[in-house]
């Protein structure tokens, strides 16, 4: 059990344990509960096994007094695999004031950026991997933690796996519905300006399919480039109606849709039988997430009555809603005034959708900038770090009562 360290030892710590999400978060976990003392902390795991037959582990931690023995998932003291009582009445599931929530996965760096997890300080900014994006919340946290009394306070820590590809340990623990949150504070990279409103992040894939001939005689097959390309023109004016619903607090202030990606074909000479391309959109909050993949699914309808011959599916991939929170709440309220800075929207995904169905009002908050994340110059500066634990601090005894 550690006792106490600066925020910016323990960031060093946590960059230096690689968590890319291919790989196990065992070890991050593993760390984290180092500094939740057990006489102050209930500390419940939430195993799973990723699609690549990975173990992953999701943790909730609140004070003791709170859980009792009621909270889903594996006792600090019980062996792994043990399995423990689900409750069984909505009415008996815990409940707390404030979350701290952040996830443990990093994405992938360059084999020639060694640095990425042997962290460098340089001018008084730590770089690695993680470093914003978002180990530094995560060792803001714990480094509040280590210090806290929560004897009185009604806090819980909530550490998620999975998310850069696709806030799958979220989704899993949210289907556990371990325990209900009255605010949460989900680490991001914003430069400590609180979040309030997110895009979500949805995908799918448009496969045509064609026939292929002897491009001397097109007539004999038929284009699935051809057809892809009427397609796309169509899928084009989704995105010009997409513009015309307008929320006023993103720039751009609209649903965005994007072809990022498209093959097709295999010879110059060949008619291609087959055309793919993924379709992309950043569905703002409010909207209903399955709209653009609604109206992609009738054009492909009208399209194939206008023409029995073409062939195209539409598969959704992924659909994650965007996030919104009243700007007057008491959280937002709380955080504007501790980090003096103003609250904002921002165009990237995060976690803060599925806090939300815990009953959540969500605000995204952390150190560093997100621009630097996913980058070889990732980075912090230390003394946004230090502020943060400060604000998370005063945070959790003015809400977590
Ligand atoms: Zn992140």
């Amino acid at each position: 059990m550690r006792d106490s360290a600066s925020v910016t030892e323990i960031l060093l710590d946590l960059i230096a344990i690689p968590s890319v999400s291919s790989a196990s978060n065992q070890a991050v976990i593993d760390y984290a509960r180092q500094w939740l003392k057990p006489s102050q902390w209930d500390v419940r795991t939430f195993p799973y096994t990723d699609l690549n037959a990975v173990e992953k582990v999701n943790l909730i931690a609140a004070p003791s007094r709170l859980l009792q023995d009621g909270l889903p998932g594996e006792a600090s003291a019980s062996p792994v695999g043990s399995s423990v009582a689900r409750r069984s009445r909505e009415d008996d599931i815990p409940s707390v004031e404030l979350a701290l929530v952040c996830h443990t996965d990093t994405v992938p760096y360059p084999a020639d950026w060694p640095e990425a997890v042997h962290p460098k300080v340089i001018n008084g900014r730590i770089y690695g991997r993680g470093a914003c994006d978002v180990k530094g919340f995560l060792a803001c946290i714990l480094a509040t933690v280590g210090d806290l009394d929560v004897s009185e306070q009604s806090l819980a820590v909530v550490l998620t796996a999975d998310e850069e590809i696709g806030c799958v340990g979220a989704k899993r623990l949210l289907a556990e519905k371990p325990l209900r949150v009255r605010h949460a504070v989900v680490g991001e990279p914003t430069g400590l300006h609180p979040v309030v409103a997110g895009k979500g992040y949805a995908l799918g894939e448009v496969v045509v399919r064609g026939k292929a001939a002897h491009s001397a005689f097109p007539q004999a097959g038929r284009s699935a480039i051809l057809d892809a390309a009427t397609l796309i023109d169509s899928i084009r004016k989704i995105g010009l109606r997409a513009a015309t619903e307008r929320h006023e607090r993103f720039e751009p202030p609209f649903t965005t849709l994007n072809i990022g990606t498209i093959s097709g074909g295999t010879a110059k000479n060949i008619v291609p039988a087959e055309c793919r391309f993924l379709v992309e959109w950043r569905p703002v909050p409010g909207q209903n997430e399955h709209w653009i993949a609604d109206l992609i699914c009738e054009e492909l309808a009208r399209a194939q009555r206008e023409d029995p011959g073409l062939q195209a599916t539409f598969e959704p991939i992924r659909i994650d809603p965007g996030f919104e929170t009243d700007p007057q709440s008491k959280l937002v309220g709380e955080l504007e005034g501790l980090s003096g800075n103003a609250a904002v929207a921002v165009a990237f995904g995060t976690e803060a959708p599925y806090l939300k169905k815990l009953g959540a009002e969500t605000v995204v908050f952390g150190p560093g900038d997100m621009k630097t994340a996913h980058s070889v110059e990732e980075n912090v500066v230390i003394e946004e770090l230090e502020r943060c634990v400060q604000v998370l601090k005063r945070l959790a005894y003015s809400l977590a009562k």
